[in-house]
């Protein structure tokens, strides 16, 4: 945390959304202001201010509790699946063609408050919203709670939705370790679920009809172009890829700088690089984690790992992007003296949103004020089902447009907007 950072007990009130309480000695559940209350304090660090509510941990665990107190509250329908995902339905999950609408409840370390939670809380409110307005659903309406979408602790993120769209090994996935050791079965059998039942869920999805997940939107955007809400076009294709830079040890006070093989230069060089390429491009890259060897103040270092992520609007864009950055490497490395090796660790593909469904959440949200269409360079659950399901996503203006840290922000006024925006949808999808 930076020295500026707000002290914890300044930072709330600006930017907790609220909304009319309801009326004394009602039996009505909470409403928004009151959902965002109760779990405004679970898994919160006085110190950072920020979130820490990883997967099956003790805050995790309260606020799966929260969200079974909520259905329960509205006397939906709870149901825990094979993967630990949530459920609250109203309607009869069996009779197929649902509408699902949700998110997930566990953060990044230090993670903001929307980041999430925004898109369970707008859920359960627009569902209020509906019976306020004596708007029966005529199909199965549904909140959910993708269990372990940040990843933090295992270091996979979307673990429920890709277990249940069977994008995930359940094999694999017991076996993923947290920072102390603990596998991801271990963490579930200590919550109370079943590691062994965990695995692909084809039946469930194949009685949904459209998924859209509410989000913070994590840029600004929105904010740039003065709208509240906008509807997701699509996530960008996205990849990490280890730079390894080899040199040679050698002692800082005695190698003279002409004899030196230091992958530190080259490394410094393909950043910058990195940088300037990702701009032409209209496209981005970032190093943000870096290994050194040996990692001492007076040695000049034999190996520099540095992890690059990037992301741009179409696969080719992305290749050359990258192709680029790791051709500057190569050149500049010829240079220094140092080798250059580049693994791709990991890609997901661009996911294109159901241009239909797209369309027409754009047209039902759009009643008012129309919404911009904009794509994302950020994961979802949403985009793990699209594979399997018509899904669209609704984004929530960040006059920051930070995420991932206690400064994401979003304004009461647009959460209500957002809330009122989704019962518009789910309207339009179930009710008419
Ligand atoms: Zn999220």
């Amino acid at each position: 945390m930076s020295e500026s950072a707000p002290a914890p007990e300044n930072h709330p009130a600006p930017h907790t959304p609220s909304a009319p309480a309801a009326p004394a000695g009602s039996a009505a559940p909470a409403g928004f202001h009151g959902m965002w209350r109760d779990l405004s304090g679970i898994g919160r660090d006085a110190g950072s201010g920020g979130y820490r509510r990883y997967a099956w941990t003790a805050a995790d665990a309260e606020c799966r509790d929260w969200f079974r107190d909520q259905a329960a509250a509205r006397g939906l329908r709870y149901e825990l699946d094979r993967n630990g995902n949530q459920w609250a339905w109203l309607g009869d999950p069996a009779a197929g063609d649902a509408v699902v609408t949700g998110s997930h409840l566990d953060s990044v370390p230090d993670g903001g408050a929307f980041d999430g939670p925004l898109g369970v809380v707008s859920a359960f409110g627009a569902l209020d919203l509906l019976r306020e307005r004596g708007r029966p659903a005529h199909r199965p309406l549904a909140v959910v709670n993708f269990t372990d979408e940040e990843g933090a602790r295992f270091g996979l993120a979307c673990v429920g939705s890709r277990l249940t769209a069977g994008q995930l090994d359940p094999e694999q996935a017991r076996r993923l370790r947290d920072a102390d050791g603990v596998t991801l079965a271990e963490a579930m059998e200590r919550g109370g679920h079943d590691p062994a039942a965990i695995g692909p869920d084809p039946e469930r999805l194949s009685r949904i009809s459209a998924f859209v997940e509410l989000h913070i939107e994590q840029g600004r955007a929105l904010d740039l172009q003065d709208a509240r809400v906008g509807v997701a076009s699509a996530i960008w294709p996205h990849g990490r890829w280890r730079f390894d830079f080899r040199g040679e040890a050698n002692h800082a006070g005695t190698t003279r700088l002409d004899d030196r093989h230091d992958p530190m230069l080259t490394y410094a060089n393909t950043v910058l690089a990195a940088r300037k390429k990702a701009r032409l491009a209209g496209a981005l890259a970032t190093f943000g984690k870096v290994a050194v060897e040996p990692n001492g103040v007076n040695a000049i270092a034999c190996l520099v790992r540095g992890w690059l992520d990037s992301r741009a609007a179409d696969e080719q864009t992305l290749a050359a992007l990258v192709g680029a950055i790791e051709q500057a490497a190569q050149e500049r490395g010829a240079r220094d003296g140092v080798s250059v090796d580049v693994v791709r660790e990991s890609f997901t593909p661009v996911v294109e949103f159901a241009h239909d469904l797209r369309d027409r959440i754009a047209a039902l949200a759009g009643d008012t004020a129309p919404v911009p269409v904009l794509p994302t360079g950020a994961g979802h659950d949403a985009g793990i089902l699209s594979a399997a399901v018509p899904t669209a996503m609704l984004f929530v203006r960040n006059p920051t447009g930070v995420s991932h840290s206690p400064a994401e922000a979003a304004a009461e006024d647009d959460c209500v907007t957002g809330v009122a925006v989704l019962a518009d949808v789910l309207e339009g999808l179930a009710c008419r």
